[in-house]
């Protein structure tokens, strides 16, 4: 990767970061090259400092959650990757049904202290790999729920580096999506409902080991691909459409492999990473995947997964 960013982009800054550090180790797929920077601000302050200076320099810039629905290209990225790692960005407070988390929180743990503390909305998330950061920009979730459901407002920082809240009734969360724009989500507070610690404990319990029964966790993935395609407008039919797990499986697909890259044969809309894999290889089959299920379903698959750049 050529690098073109300045080298004294955060000299007068005073904002911990590293140069050229490889971001696989950082993401659950562990491909791809380097970040020409990787920075780690320690307040707020400094976030919208490193956003501003990115802004005015005309620097790319990207947000690394748990790296747990991300791709790297083999050439890396230009530019700065942030990561909310400081612990000042990953408290969490609980004050009755209301809850507090930073961006950089662990989503795992987010679900199973809400669900000690007997407070119900998260525990539908169980088994999802996160930051609650991340979580947020992804609107994370599934057959059980999605974490938009319980969110109640936001702190955000836009690219210019002003931080501002967003709250309930001007936020609206999709599949997959939500209408938050700012560049980076820094905390988020959630309304949850009273309920029995037990109980909750005892749905995280059934809902990760329903995960664990059908998606190869413990091979290298970003989850699902592809988003499941919307039902056709018009349609005269009550079955809901196939799913894009479904539409692969159907066309035959799944264990179809490139170089390292395999479309997993426990779950089709997961494609694994096997030893010696490159970011290339799972891209090149993705593309074979897309274009066989038009091929025979005239559907065209949308990508799920963020490719950086
Ligand atoms: C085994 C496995 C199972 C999965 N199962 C599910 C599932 O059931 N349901 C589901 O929805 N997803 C699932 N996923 C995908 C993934 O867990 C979610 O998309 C999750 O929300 C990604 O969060 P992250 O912190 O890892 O984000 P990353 O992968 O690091 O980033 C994803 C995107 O969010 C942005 N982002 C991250 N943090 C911030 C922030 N603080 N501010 C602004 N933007 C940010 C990034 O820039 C990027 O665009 C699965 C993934 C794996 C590996």
């Amino acid at each position: 990767m050529a690098t073109t960013t300045s080298d004294t982009l955060l000299e007068d800054l005073s904002i911990p970061h590293e140069r050229n550090v490889p971001l696989g180790p950082l993401t659950w797929y562990g491909l791809g090259g380097s970040a020409e920077y990787l920075a780690h601000p320690s307040s707020v302050q400094q976030l919208s400092a490193l956003a501003a200076r990115c802004h005015e320099t005309d620097t790319p810039v990207y947000v690394l959650g748990s790296g747990a629905n991300l791709l790297v290209a083999d050439r890396g990225v230009r530019g700065v990757v942030v990561q909310l790692d400081d612990p000042c960005f990953k408290q969490i407070k609980i004050e009755g049904t209301r809850v507090t988390s930073g961006a950089g929180y662990d989503l795992a743990k987010l679900v199973l202290d809400t669900a000690r503390a007997g407070l119900a909305g998260l525990e539908c998330l169980a088994g999802i790999p996160a930051s609650v950061g991340g979580a947020v920009r992804m609107n994370a979730g599934g057959a059980f729920g999605c974490i938009g459901n319980a969110v109640r407002r936001v702190m955000v920082c836009d690219a210019r580096g002003q931080v501002y809240y967003r709250s309930r009734d001007d936020l609206e969360f999709g599949y997959r999506r939500t209408n938050i724009v700012a560049r980076y989500i820094l905390d988020i507070e959630f309304e949850l409902s009273p309920s029995g610690a037990d109980g909750l404990m005892q749905r995280v319990k059934e809902i990760f080991r329903l995960k664990k029964s059908s998606q190869p966790l413990a091979e290298h993935s970003a989850g699902c691909v592809f988003k499941n395609p919307p039902p056709t407008p018009c349609s005269e039919s009550e079955e809901p459409p196939p799913t894009a797990g479904q539409l692969i499986d159907r066309a035959g697909l799944k264990a179809l492999r490139v170089g390292g890259a395999e479309v997993s044969s426990r779950h089709a809309n997961f494609v694994v990473a096997h030893p010696g894999c490159t970011a290339d290889d799972v891209l090149t089959l993705v593309g074979r995947v897309q274009s066989r299920v038009a091929d025979r379903f005239g559907v065209k698959l949308e990508r799920e997964i963020v490719v950086w750049p």
